[in-house]
């Protein structure tokens, strides 16, 4: 059994970060005892393709990425190349085209991560963030009402569908399931009387199908809140594209930084590859210095193999990543290291060897 992966490792520290990644699949020699080989074609797609063709990806990319098993994705976005072109032009269109519409994004404080809460605070963070990736508030809907007069208004409105928002919160409550773990949604009901309200609602009636899943509703601010005080609480949460956005960012701050945060944005009915990336972006300040923290590519490694039931084999990368941090001795300076990310890619594919 192959995986085609199609790599876009991007711009800044994405190739730097990818390559650690693609060293740790490849040191698993557990995969090869099974028959299963990884395949990575990379694809030189981004913002230096950009300024010399005009466009982030070409004209047929979708269709070139559609073939793929998956797409494992480093970071795209550089200084001269607006945002918003990098974003929607590349990263947006293959979440939509791809319906992936779920945002999982792991928040575990590790054994040896660093973390900015106190002491007392911080056992037990093991969560699971769902975030819903299609709709919501970021769905793109609204209009600028008397634009460039004195009155101007801009309206943006959230677009939450039956199905869109039913079938995010089916998935968590189908992990939240299998894990035997209580699901949290976090939404803010007391003002936002449409979309919110909707949440509720269909949070509450789903729940009727899920009798041995323990749930909580929290609104927004306060899980805000209890994310610094009290984090231990959650377990696995659900919650709308824009609160997930920033809840996620709280998380990466509780639980390692950005060079820890590791997201996938995921099709579960597998009709469309999913794409596993770190949470950052491409970091221009230190791209080309080798200083890039790698773990958090390596962390999206991990959920791709989960993603392909090889749950054990991303097991041990979490395992040689929390072997790396307690050990402390090759890490790189956003963790207050000198180590480079090489170094920390070729010390975890040496644990990687030594775990399994
Ligand atoms: P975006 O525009 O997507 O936010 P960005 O290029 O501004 O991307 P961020 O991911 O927001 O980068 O990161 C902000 C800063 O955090 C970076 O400029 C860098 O200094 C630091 N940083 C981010 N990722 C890493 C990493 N993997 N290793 C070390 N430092 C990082
Ligand atoms: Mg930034």
């Amino acid at each position: 059994m192959t995986y085609r992966i199609a790599v876009i490792a991007g711009d800044g520290i994405g190739p730097e970060v990818i390559a650690e990644g693609i060293k740790a699949i490849e040191a698993l020699t557990t995969l090869q005892e099974k028959g299963i080989q990884f395949e990575f074609v990379h694809l030189p797609w981004g913002c230096e393709y950009y300024l010399r063709e005009g466009r982030m990806m070409p004209e047929d990319g979708m269709d070139v990425l559609r073939e793929f098993d998956a797409i494992y994705l480093g970071a795209v976005g550089y200084p001269g190349v607006p945002d918003h072109v990098s974003l929607w032009d590349l990263l947006l269109i293959i979440r939509k085209q791809f319906d992936q519409y779920i945002n999982l994004r792991p928040i575990r404080l590790l054994n040896g991560a660093p973390t900015v809460l106190k002491e007392g605070t911080v056992d037990n963070i093991q969560m699971t963030f769902i975030r819903e990736n299609t709709e919501g508030e970021y769905a793109g809907a609204g209009e600028w009402l008397y634009r460039g007069q004195p009155q101007e208004v801009a309206l943006q409105t959230g677009v939450f569908s039956r199905h869109g928002t039913e079938r995010v919160m089916r998935y968590a409550f189908e992990l939240a399931r299998r894990e035997k773990k209580t699901l949290t949604s976090i939404s803010k009901g007391n003002a936002l009387q449409y979309s919110m309200v909707f949440w509720d609602e269909l949070f509450e009636e789903i729940a009727k199908d899920y009798p041995d899943v323990t749930t909580y509703s929290y609104l927004v601010d306060a899980a805000a809140m209890h994310m610094i005080n009290d984090p231990g609480r959650f377990e696995i949460v659900v919650t709308s594209n824009l609160f997930g956005d920033i809840m996620t960012d709280i998380g990466a701050a509780i639980a390692g930084g950005m060079g820890l945060a590791a997201g996938a944005n995921i099709n579960p009915e597998r009709a469309f590859p999913s794409m596993f990336e770190p949470v950052h972006g491409s970091a221009p300040d230190i791209a080309g210095q080798g200083k890039a923290n790698p773990l958090a590519a390596i962390w999206s490694a991990s959920q791709m193999l989960d993603h392909f039931d090889l749950t054990d084999e991303g097991a041990v990368l979490i395992q040689a990543i929390e072997h790396l941090l307690v050990e402390g001795e090759v890490l790189t300076p956003d963790l207050g290291g000198d180590g480079s990310t090489s170094e920390v890619g070729n010390r975890i594919a040496q644990l990687i060897q030594t775990i399994q």
